[in-house]
Formats: structure tokens, sequence, C-alpha cells
């Protein structure tokens, strides 16, 4: 008689320190929810436990009454810890569980992931080498896996993968927490994904070396399937840079009008693809394209060389007021660059205000494993604790500032920021006191 296979997918926690967009940027598991499309369809049985969802039960609880065979979670860098936590609950409730861990930061760091925790890395972003995992294919077989034979570890040779051969995502888990998974006031915003990796080398950026550094994209008709056929009005393209190929997009636009789907999207984009494609920008805004995300990075042509950028601060100004002209909510994304003195955040200040920028994010600037630029600064870490690479923690030494203050004029400037956004009436859902408080807390503690 064939035994089924358990397997609990675990979407863990994003942070703990409760800073940032938490609460109301809140992310649809897409990679689980892959993996557990691919498993259902091999017979193999899976369950969700969604940290992001506020499960009932605690995770322990969850793991001796369901008894998996496999835990199967996707982790970036800062999720690392919380992982291992798990993996660690779930090897003491029951030393023959299986872990697997997968994600952007396995990828490239897998090394890092040779512990006794986990029993195997699977590199590839294909959910079948979970499958295979499970099915007992012969590990040496299986695309990009670290397993062990012995106690001694053991790395495939990994491939790129091609997404067309993910076949439609079953949604389920989806649908059931459809009220908690948000971006902004976008609520129930679905995540579709129509390529993978990225085609430009920003220098301090993760996303580029993906899939064995190949950027790999989705036929259009599959992509515009997958929109049509999902039972929500808010769709959440997560491409790394959706707008790049301009043939693509106009094949897009094309079939969306065609078929009259009318819904309303979030995609990221670079400056100078906006920049030099306006009339492909107007026809997305046409569709439903209500924000986009893009990476501003600088407002200095100093900084914005240092990253590769391959724009100048005046395209960053340009494309603020075009996008503002048409009416596209853009999300500017910048870099708290760790050579800041205190004019450079009261100059980001200025520049968000002087040209109108509504939606701001801010990252401290964070050298991530696996980059090349990583390893210029690895010698300067003033912290070995992963949870930190959150993009609101300093992982390095400011060059001009003490830490604290540096923390202060950072807070200083969230504070700022959002108070400018009530002014323009966005981000009315945030619970502002909480986020002051959380925001101190880093100025303080951290
Ligand atoms: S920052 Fe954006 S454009 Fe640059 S490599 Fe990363 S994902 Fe691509």
């Amino acid at each position: 008689m064939k035994v089924c296979k358990k397997v609990l997918l675990i979407n863990p926690e994003d942070s703990r320190s409760k800073l940032n967009f938490d609460g109301i940027i809140v992310n649809e598991p897409l990679d689980l929810e892959i993996i557990y499309t691919a498993l259902i369809k091999n017979d193999i049985k899976a369950k969700f436990y969604d940290f992001l969802t506020n499960e009932k039960e605690d995770l322990k609880s969850v793991i001796e009454e369901y008894k998996p065979d496999f835990i199967c979670t996707t982790a970036v860098i800062n999720q690392i810890p919380f992982v291992l936590e798990y993996f660690n609950i779930a090897k003491h409730v029951n030393k023959n569980i299986k872990t697997i861990i997968t994600g952007s930061y396995a990828e490239h760091n897998y090394r890092q992931l040779f512990l006794n925790c986990i029993d195997y890395i699977s590199r590839s972003y294909d959910p079948n080498c979970i499958v295979n995992i499970i099915s007992d294919v012969d590990n040496k077989n299986i695309n990009g896996l670290c397993y062990k034979v012995n106690n001694v570890w053991k790395n495939n040779k990994l491939s790129y993968f091609d997404i067309n051969s993910i076949t439609t995502i079953d949604r389920k888990h989806f649908y059931k927490n459809k009220k908690i998974y948000r971006y902004l006031e976008m609520v129930g915003a679905c995540q579709v994904r129509t390529s993978y990796s990225c085609p430009y080398k920003c220098k301090f950026c993760y996303r580029t070396i993906l899939n064995n550094n190949k950027y790999v994209t989705k036929d259009i008709i599959k992509v515009v399937d997958e929109i049509e056929s999902i039972k929500s009005d808010n769709i959440y393209i997560v491409d790394d840079d959706f707008l790049f190929n301009r043939n693509r997009l106009i094949e897009f636009i094309t079939e969306v009008k065609k078929r009259k789907i009318h819904k309303k999207y979030i995609c990221y984009g670079r400056v100078d693809f906006i920049l030099k494609n306006k009339d492909i920008i107007k026809e997305l805004k046409e569709i439903g394209f209500y924000y986009i995300l893009v990476g501003l990075e600088a407002i200095n042509d100093n900084n914005l060389n240092n990253y590769n950028k391959l724009i100048k601060k005046d395209d960053n100004v340009n494309c603020v007021q075009f996008l503002n002209d048409i009416g596209i909510n853009c999300m500017g994304m910048f870099i708290i660059d760790l050579n800041f003195k205190r004019k450079d955040f009261k100059n980001l200040y200025n520049w968000i205000k002087t040209n109108n920028l509504k939606h701001v994010a801010l990252s401290i600037f964070t050298p991530l494993p696996g980059t090349k630029l990583y390893n210029e600064y690895k010698n300067k870490l003033i912290t070995q604790d992963l949870t930190k690479w959150d993009y609101v923690h300093l992982v390095t030494k400011p060059l001009n500032l003490n830490k604290h203050i540096f923390y202060l004029y950072y807070y200083l400037l969230v504070i700022k920021l959002f108070k400018l956004a009530k002014r323009n009436n966005v981000y009315d859902f945030i619970d502002f006191k909480k986020l002051r408080k959380n925001f101190f807390g880093l100025v303080v503690k951290d």
C-alpha cells in the first residue's frame, strides 16, 4: 500500500521588530502556494501554517496534531533565524521530521545553512524539486539540491528554471485569507509572477543573481489567463521589474483590453524605462495600473553611480513628476546610505516634499550576502544577527555619524514623512502612535 506523505508548509514571520509597513503590506506566500500546488498534483498531502494570518494554534501544537513527515519553508535573509527556530521545534517534537528550506537566501548562501536542524536546501525555484525530495527521487538527480550523506553535505549543480512550467496556482490559501493580504489600501492583493530574476545589475541588489543569473519570462497569454482567473480585483505583479520589454507590455495591454479585464495593478518598474516609454505607461494607467514601485534610490548622482543604477538625479525628478501628472501612484524607494550626514536626511525630506512624492519606502543600506557588494563590507559588519537584515536596522557602521545619532535622524525622517503623508491623505489606515513607539524603540534599543 502506498503511504501518503504529509507536508507542513510554513510561511515565516516577516520581522519581530514591527517596524516599517507591518500589517499594511502583507504578502501572500506565492512561492509556497506554487509548491503547495505541485505537491497536491502529485498526491502529497500539504497544509499551511502561516504566521502572517495569526494562526490560532501555536506551531508546536499544530506539528503534534498534524504529524507531518516534512516541514518546508521559503525564506529571505532576515527570516532565517525564525526558520531555524521552527525547524528546531519540529525536530524536538519528532526527530524524524525532515526539514526543507528554499527561497532567495538559500540559492547563494546555502553553505551557511549546512546545519543540524536542516535536512534539505532546495536552491532552485522549481517546485518539483520539493516534490522530488518527498517522492524519494535519488537526491543526486535533483537540480540544485543540497542534502546530507552520512552527515556530509552534498551540493548538486544548479541549472536555471523556466517559470513557464508553473501550472495554474491553487489559491485556496489566498482566498481563505483574502482580507489579510494587502498592499496598503489594496486589500486582497493577489500576487502574480510573470518573470523571475532581474535583467539589470544594480550593485547592491540580490534579485539580479537569482535563478543562476538568468532572467526568465512567462508567456503573456499565460499571464493574462492567470490574471483573468483570479477572483480578486487587486493584482500585485511581483516581478523585480515588470516594465522591461516594450513589446511584451504592448502584448499584455492588448490582451487585457481584448478580454475586457478590469482590475487594479501594482508593479515594479525603473525610472529609465518609464521616461523612455511614456506612451506605454499611459496605456497601463488606462487599463488599471495604480501603484508603480520605483527604485529612486538616491537624490544625488554620486550615490546613484555608486549603486550602478544607470540613471541621473534629474531622471528621478522627471519620473515622479510624470507619474503624478498621469495619476499613477509612485511608491518611491530610497536607500538611506551609510554616508548620510544630518543634511542628507533633511535634503531627502525636502526633495520628497518639493517633488510631491506621496508614497515613500526607505531602506537602510544593507549589503546582502551573495552580492559583490557584500565582499566589500563583510569585514565591517557590526552584527551577525540575520534578523537585522530587514532594511530598518544598521548592519554596518555609518561612515559619518554615530549609530544612535544615525538612527535618531532616520527616526525623525520617518515620522516627518508619515506626517507629510497624513497631510496628503495617504496612509490614513496607519496606526501612527504604534509606529512612532516602534521606531523610538529602535533608536533607544538597537
Ligand atoms: S534594484 Fe531593481 S532593477 Fe536593479 S537589479 Fe535589483 S531588481 Fe533589478
